[in-house]
């Protein structure tokens, strides 16, 4: 097996990040919106694109998909069963894992498990190896998706499956989203020590262009408000922020959701 595993995004569109793994020679990529700076990407590193990895539908996440097979005819790409695609593909869901031969990872062949994870999207899974979460438009750098298709009780169960994952998994999202997450989430929380060093360490990435990604689980658990709905420390401070009484985690999600909407 090659050498170590290597983790890094390409930036698409507007705040995007389509994520390349690779060993040195081989790549998987995880929902390519677009092909041309994976490509760009590709030959740039002198790797050839193996797998490709699909969490949902959405075309900032797939439309990069048909070029890619054409550029790479052998290319191997994985796709939620529960959505319909127009490209040829493997159908995975909750508990298939996928393993990978070619890529060595702790010494063993990397191997992911889907996460079915509906919400966002009804069929919207993630891929989750020891250490290593793709989580597509699901969790985010303190926040979550939009309910676009699954009710606040479907993507609370799913952001809950992510919650319980070893804290040192380091988290893969798909968006740049995460400081304007975090100044939603300091209006909820304006006084959470963790939170606002958040702000400060993104501050200083995002001016210097550099991704707030990966985030972890860890940190997610101490500064993303959708994560925090089932703690008294949240539903003390939200008490106090909004005047919201509840400690029903479900109905504050709910709440704050819809509020993030308008944010
Ligand atoms: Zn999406």
């Amino acid at each position: 097996m090659s050498h170590k595993l290597q983790i890094i995004p390409i930036s698409a569109f507007e705040d995007n990040y389509i994520w390349l793994l690779h060993n040195g020679k081989q790549a998987i990529v995880v929902d390519p919106g677009d092909a041309t700076p994976v490509i760009v990407a590709l030959n740039t590193l002198n790797l050839q694109l193996q797998s490709i990895l699909i969490t949902h539908h959405h075309h900032d996440h797939i439309d990069g998909v048909k070029a890619l097979m054409q550029a790479f005819p052998n290319v191997m790409v994985y796709a939620p069963s529960q959505e319909k695609y127009s490209f040829k593909h493997a159908s995975v869901f909750e508990p298939n894992i996928i393993q990978f031969e070619d890529f060595n990872h702790h010494n063993k062949p990397l191997s992911f498990s889907v996460i079915n994870l509906p919400g966002h999207t009804l069929g919207h899974v993630a891929y989750y190896a020891k250490g290593i979460l793709f989580c597509g438009d699901t969790l985010f750098g303190a926040g979550c998706g939009r309910l676009f298709e699954g009710t606040p009780a479907q993507m609370y169960t799913s952001l809950q499956k992510l919650a319980v994952l070893p804290q040192d998994t380091q988290v893969f999202c798909t968006h740049e989203y995460t400081l304007h997450n975090i100044h939603f989430a300091l209006t909820l929380e304006p006084k959470n020590k963790a939170l606002l060093s958040r702000l400060t360490d993104t501050q200083k990435l995002r001016q210097n262009n550099l991704p707030s990604l990966p985030s972890s689980i860890h940190l997610e658990l101490c500064t993303n408000p959708f994560l925090r709905c089932n703690t008294r420390e949240f539903q003390r401070a939200i008490q106090q922020s909004i005047s919201l009484n509840s400690t029903d985690p479900l109905n504050i999600f709910t709440t704050i959701r819809q509020m993030r909407n308008l944010y």
